[in-house]
């Protein structure tokens, strides 16, 4: 078998999610286990998290909360971008889902619908992130269209959605607060704002329901410190092994391009590991992996299915070593960093190519 794998910390997930509630003990926590659980795998997550204490999940799309239906789980489940069709809204109905009403189309159309049950609705509203939600002279409106309809629409409460919580300094987030906090005065419904960085970085966004997601896998929620700052742990470690060790010699080149050559003799090593199992192409020379207890540097280009590392540093590694591309000793942020992209991305681009195993 290929030795390129991911290896998923059931328990870090559970401890992260301890931390969410730890710091927002007032709130409840839907977990956002969307797109894979952030590729960790839906269901072993959603067990995980359902035995430590979530009380609900959020998810994308209608076809990620069927499968948690499926497999029988009960709790509250919360779709972030509501319905596409008005076909699924009877679906949605019988199998007791939460949606979130974005648009003034969604309202129109749950209001012309049939339904067995009345559907519970968070009505968004945009204070800031621009992309989903009712602008503030849209929303009373559709308060209110919503209010006389208790056969499609109940019980109605109220969320939005943080742009910047995750730069400590910028004020975006305050004033998207307490722009919800003006919309919503009058108004007496259970409300939810906080995604991960708000729950860890700003108190003054914790509602009666949280949305907590990066965290919950040990990644980083703010752009300027790693996870451990936090108290999180990585739940997913992608390891692979060393394939071919050969020395080199001074201006021998590696991999496509030929883009690095060897400045003196030196041994280099092959991983089975590349963009084709979501290690990102873009990750430079001297990315650091984990080898044999120390940092090694990555030379040359990532391949599709390989790529090699400088083992000037290590020069006792064997064939068949095990390599951590990313987890425990490496945080999947500072390879993201380094390749120009968040830890979010490399997360869920881990590839239907690389088996799960769960501890
Ligand atoms: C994905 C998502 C979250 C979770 O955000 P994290 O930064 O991963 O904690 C919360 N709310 C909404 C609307 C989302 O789309």
């Amino acid at each position: 078998m290929r030795p390129t794998h991911a290896l998923i910390d059931l328990q870090a997930i559970s401890d992260n999610f301890r931390c969410a509630q730890a710091a927002a003990p007032l709130s409840k926590n839907f977990a956002v286990i969307k797109a894979d659980a952030y590729g960790h795998g839906l269901l072993p997550v959603a067990q995980t998290l359902a035995s430590a204490g979530a009380n609900g999940f959020a998810v994308a799309c209608l076809e990620e909360a069927l499968v948690l239906r499926e497999a029988g789980i009960q709790l509250p489940i919360l779709l972030l971008e509501g319905f596409f069709e008005a076909a699924e809204l009877p679906i949605i109905a019988q199998q007791q889902l939460q949606i979130v009403l974005h648009s003034p189309w969604q309202v129109a159309q749950l209001l012309d619908s049939q339904l067995p049950t009345p559907i519970a609705v968070w009505l968004k509203l945009d204070t800031g992130m621009g992309r989903l939600g009712f602008r503030p002279e849209q929303f009373k409106q559709a308060w209110q269209q919503l209010q006389t309809a208790p056969t499609r629409a109940r019980p109605i409460r109220l969320m939005t959605h943080l742009a910047c919580a995750d730069e400590r300094n910028n004020p975006m987030t305050q004033r998207q607060v307490t722009t919800f906090q003006q919309q919503i005065q009058h108004i007496s419904c259970e409300t939810s704002i906080a995604n991960s960085a708000g729950i860890l970085g700003w108190p003054e966004s914790h509602a009666h329901w949280n949305r907590p997601g990066i965290m919950l896998y040990g990644a980083a929620p703010f752009n300027d410190d790693l996870p451990a700052v936090q108290g999180l742990t990585a739940a997913m470690s992608l390891s692979s092994r060393i394939i071919s060790i050969k020395q080199c010699q001074a201006g021998d080149t590696l991999g496509y391009g030929a883009t690095w050559a060897c400045p003196q003799t030196m041994p280099v090593a092959a991983v089975s590991i590349g963009y084709g199992d979501g290690y990102p192409r873009h990750a430079p020379p001297a990315t650091p992996v984990w080898l044999n207890k120390q940092r090694v540097k990555l030379v040359g280009r990532v391949s599709m299915d390989m790529i090699t590392l400088d083992l000037r540093e290590c020069p006792d590694a064997q064939v068949g070593d095990k390599v951590e591309l990313w987890g425990q000793h490496i945080p999947v942020d500072e390879i993201a960093r380094l390749s120009g992209t968040i830890g979010y991305e490399l997360l869920t681009g881990v590839t239907k190519r690389v088996p799960r195993y769960y501890q």
